[in-house]
């Protein structure tokens, strides 16, 4: 363990990127969703055509970059990726179609931030791989329709819902990451301890992975907090009291939640009387943006039912209150 310990640190990018499965066969968990895309490289492979069009949904970290990189790896294909949210025009995304290698690769992330201009623009390349161009101004202005090399457009998005119906059905299949168990938590963080050449015991796995909210992303930046606390606390080995003084140091509980989500909870219920509120009026309150609040902070909390969404907004349940160590009013029947 450790012996990298006096190299100089690549920047943090280059560590996830190390941290990254790159064949389908490192894929941990998720395990109907590898099966699938198994079915598709395989069909891909033999007629010898690009792969279907993908769109992965789920909250943040739980792998849609990571997917689309193994089918990149597994087919030897290029790769090229951008993100709804700096696709704001037509002329902005061109490039990417016009450039776009027969069987390749286009990786939209955040693709439900494309404005309906682009998305529309999209529709005929995802049908039949072509684009309408627009050429000159004015009178003199006329549409030619340019055609494409076939290629692949893997979306991934945290807020499917959001997606147009018309865009939805041009991806041919959808895909959506499911929080990861602990089991398979415990090993990507074993498996990533050892790529990051640091020792962590079974327990201290364990322990770690029953706090990282069910996000492999999360798991490994709860790891290499640990190992650094490790190495500068101890001898760089990780076991089960180190990793709890180093969450305990981070305030991460014994549910993995962290200040955030607590804060989330205790402002439902202490200024909103535990709801029900919109995730509008709990952003505001709190100051941070709804896009947080949706996407970050309450997938987690919904899936673990600390908190409800009714029609009317969301809810804290009774965990809710146990958890903060709060006493639940009592509910007037009406
Ligand atoms: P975003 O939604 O923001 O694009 P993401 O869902 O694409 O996030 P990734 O960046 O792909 O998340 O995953 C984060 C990290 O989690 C990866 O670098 C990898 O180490 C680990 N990881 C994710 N999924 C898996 C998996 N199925 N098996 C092993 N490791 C995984």
């Amino acid at each position: 363990a450790g012996e990298d310990r006096h190299a100089p640190p690549p920047p943090p990018d280059a560590v996830e990127e190390k941290l990254r499965p790159q064949r389908l066969s490192e894929i941990i968990g998720q395990r109907a969703v590898a099966e699938r895309l198994s079915i598709a490289l395989a069909a891909a492979k033999k007629r010898n055509e690009p792969l279907p069009h993908i769109l992965f949904d789920g909250p943040p970290g739980l792998g849609k970059t990571t997917f689309a990189g193994v089918l990149h790896n597994e087919l030897g294909v290029e790769l090229n990726l951008t993100s709804g949210a700096s696709l704001d025009k037509k002329m902005d995304v061109m490039p990417y179609l016009t450039n776009a290698a027969e069987g390749s690769i286009l990786f939209i992330d955040e693709i439900h931030r494309l404005p309906r201009a682009v998305e529309e623009f999209i529709y005929p390349v995802m049908e039949d791989f072509r684009v309408d161009v627009v050429l000159g101004e004015g009178m003199a202005a006329r549409t030619i329709n340019l055609p494409l090399k076939k290629f692949t457009i893997i979306g991934a998005t945290t807020r499917s819902g959001m997606l147009s119906a018309p865009l939805r059905e041009r991806f041919h299949m959808h895909e959506h990451l499911e929080f990861y168990d602990p089991e398979d938590l415990a090993r990507i963080i074993t498996i990533n301890a050892a790529k990051l050449r640091a020792t962590i015991s079974d327990e201290a796995a364990w322990e770690l992975a029953g706090r990282s909210r069910g996000t492999p992303r999360i798991a490994n930046s709860r790891l290499r907090w640990v190992r650094d606390y490790a190495i500068a606390r101890a001898d760089g080995a990780i076991d089960l009291s180190i990793s709890r003084d180093a969450l305990a140091m981070q305030e991460i509980d014994s549910e993995g939640m962290d200040k955030q989500d607590r804060r989330y909870l205790d402002t439902l219920i202490r200024v909103f009387k535990g709801g029900p509120t919109g995730a509008e009026a709990l952003a505001a309150t709190m100051t941070l943006s709804v896009d947080t609040i949706r996407d970050e902070v309450e997938p987690y909390l919904l899936r673990r039912e600390f908190v409800v969404r009714t029609p009317r907004g969301r809810v804290a349940t009774a965990a809710a209150y146990r958890h903060l160590g709060l006493a639940q009013p009592e509910v007037d029947p009406e």
